[in-house]
């Protein structure tokens, strides 16, 4: 709130920002975090950054989560120099504390951090053409490419268990037991529709435990609005937003970008008749992402991929199930039913991505790199 962001001159006070600040704004569209964009003046001009402070109650522990982004972020710089690229936009870059640490804390114990502002380059909210689609797909593709030999081992989870199927139908079966707002009697077939489903909903993880699927860094947020666009040459220049990073399966993060890119109808549609997975958007993201991982993916991965699209769904769909039954407590609910509705749509969107199982895997065996 307001409050909060009041601290923001003492936050701006202890970042090692080079020159005098002279002003700061709210920035940009992202609903997690409060960002502002400053401007500090220096002897040669102005000097542009990114402020923010970290959203504590969504992420409950913010020093790890700076420890994981300092790691990435001069991975991927080291990595960008070795290329030829430019480190300065292609990655964000920290700025750290006065004290030498990645964060500071201001007086109500808010965290903040800075970073190297990105200019000349926007991030947008809606795909304008499909060719955002694909763009988004490529950086994704890239992200995964360049972070290929980071130990994902050794980052924290930002939040526990995020993607991990199984103990989302643990939770979900839990509280299809207790009812304990009584809507279980509504959501029969839904309630069913998980349940047949609940073997194959294990799928990944056990290979990733029996070593067939790689742990790798996973982005967990592969929003449009999470990948700076290029002003001048209109290419996909850098992901932002690392807040969600952790270890996890690379087809997770195509599948979810997937789950609410390729869908034709919006994700709280209450008519699921409108409900598909576009199959020209699948391939569109696809051949970016394939593209941007340039044969980084081996063979079971690529294979993987859409299953990798069908479980974040499935999973996604198992959320929004379980937060009905719970009584709406988890997510933001505008009208009666809504998370069934979403939990509805995610369901009729695994069940078109059944009846085009075979399409799609032709589209990922038939793609190129
Ligand atoms: P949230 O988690 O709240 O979505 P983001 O880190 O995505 O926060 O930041 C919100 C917005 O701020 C982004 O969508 C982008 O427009 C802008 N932004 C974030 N970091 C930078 C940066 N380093 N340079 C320029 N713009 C940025
Ligand atoms: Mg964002
Ligand atoms: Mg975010």
């Amino acid at each position: 709130g307001e409050a909060q962001c009041g601290k923001i001159k003492e936050a701006i006070g202890l970042l090692a920002f080079e020159g005098e600040p002279i002003s700061w704004n709210r920035y940009g569209s992202g609903h997690i975090n409060d960002t502002f964009r400053l401007i500090c003046k220096t002897g040669e001009g102005e000097k542009h950054y990114i402020i923010q402070r970290i959203n504590h109650e969504v992420f409950k522990d913010p020093v790890s989560l700076m420890r994981n982004i300092a790691g990435v972020t001069s991975f991927l710089r080291e990595r960008i120099q070795a290329q030829g690229g430019d480190p300065a936009r292609e990655t964000l870059n920290i700025v750290k504390a006065k004290n030498g640490k990645d964060y500071c804390q201001d007086s109500d114990g808010n965290y903040w951090r800075g970073y190297l502002f990105i200019d000349g380059a926007t991030t947008y909210d809606k795909v304008r053409q499909p060719e955002d689609f694909y763009r988004s797909g490529k950086a994704f593709g890239r992200f995964k490419r360049l972070l290929a030999e980071y130990p994902a081992d050794e980052l924290a989870e930002t939040i526990p268990n995020f993607h991990n199927t199984p103990v989302r139908m643990e939770t979900f079966k839990a509280a299809v037991k207790a009812d304990s707002c009584g809507r279980a009697h509504l959501v029969e077939a839904e309630i069913k529709f998980a349940l047949d489903r609940e073997k194959e909903a294990a799928i990944a993880m056990d290979m990733l435990k029996e070593g067939r699927l790689p742990l790798c860094v996973t982005h967990n947020d592969t929003k449009l609005n999470n990948i700076m666009i290029d002003d001048v040459t209109g290419e996909a220049l850098c992901v932002i937003d690392l807040d969600t990073i952790m270890p996890g399966l690379s087809i997770f993060d195509f599948g979810d970008s997937i789950r609410f890119g390729a869908n034709t109808a919006e994700e709280d549609e209450p008519d699921v008749s409108k409900v598909s997975l576009s199959l020209p958007l699948f391939e569109t993201y696809t051949r970016g992402y394939l593209e941007g991982c340039k044969g980084s993916l081996t063979t079971e991965e690529k294979m993987m991929l859409p299953m990798g699209a069908k479980l974040m769904t499935f999973e996604c769909g198992v959320r929004f199930l379980t937060d009905f039954l719970q009584g709406d407590t988890y997510f933001h609910t505008s009208r009666e039913n809504h998370n069934l509705d979403r939990a509805r749509t995610q369901f009729a969107l695994v069940a078109d991505m059944e009846k085009k199982w075979e399409e799609m895997a032709e589209i990922v065996r038939e793609s190129k790199k």
